[in-house]
């Protein structure tokens, strides 16, 4: 299969979720996920009319991001969805519109600051691990429609984040466990959408987009109410190590 194809086969996915339940497609965006892949890929995958490109490791995106800017003369979105560690908030806003990986104050912190330096701001969604797994990065979130503790901190964690003059927190991001079958990704989904709306009525802000669904559950995500969908293997097939 080539990336041309397994484009149109994500696409037609992405309608035919929509149309289950009478979304817009053009309300989700597709961000191909292209680590571990050449900078060929990448532009296959531009070629294919692709915007939106995702990638998790700073050392590996200072060299490819550059590679594939020099030859396209199309403007292309780089989305950070990996762990950003706050030393290296400075190698990643020149590199990256949008972070998806705000997990923490500190690193929220550093890149507001940095942005503020350059009188810019920065896209963000802020990682929620809704799944309580301890592998997952992100916000404590797990059971904080319970549990007045985990509510209250995260609470503590986000407003701070909101009112930093550098960052337009443009809403949030999760990750679902690697589960057998996508349907029991489904209240994970849920519950990112569900924090959102808590959030969102706290607050008095919009925080609309909602980052979830990957390979092999982007379509339960789009029921759920994605507007952004991280897609790899799908589009590139599977990763290179
Ligand atoms: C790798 C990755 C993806 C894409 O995963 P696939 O299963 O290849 O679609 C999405 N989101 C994050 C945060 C990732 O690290």
């Amino acid at each position: 299969m080539t990336i041309a194809a397994n484009l149109e086969r994500v696409r037609a996915e992405i309608r035919a979720a929509c149309a289950r339940v009478h979304r817009d497609p053009a309300e989700v965006t597709l961000v191909a996920v292209s680590k571990t892949h050449p900078p060929e890929a990448v532009l296959e995958a531009v070629a294919a009319g692709v915007q939106h490109f995702g990638e998790n490791r700073v050392e590996e995106s200072e060299f490819k991001i550059p590679a594939v800017m020099q030859q396209v003369n199309v403007p292309l979105t780089w989305h950070m969805i990996g762990h950003v560690q706050s030393r290296k908030a400075k190698q990643v806003t020149p590199l990256f519109q949008v972070v998806q990986s705000v997990d923490s104050v500190k690193l929220a912190e550093k890149l507001s600051r940095l942005m503020q330096e350059q009188g810019r701001s920065l896209d963000v969604l802020l990682e929620m691990n809704v799944s309580g797994e301890a592998s997952k990065e992100g916000f404590d979130a797990s059971s904080w429609d319970t549990d007045d503790g985990v509510r209250a901190r995260l609470w503590a964690e986000v407003g701070p984040i909101l009112a930093l003059p550098g960052l337009n927190v443009r809403g949030l991001m999760t990750m679902a466990p690697i589960v057998p079958e996508a349907e029991a990704a489904r209240p994970v989904f849920r519950a990112l959408a569900a924090l959102r709306g808590a959030l969102a009525d706290s607050f008095g802000v919009s925080l609309a987009d909602l980052s979830m669904g990957m390979t092999d559950d982007y379509p339960v995500a789009i029921e759920e109410g994605a507007t952004i969908v991280r897609v790899g293997r799908a589009i590139f097939g599977e990763r290179i190590s």
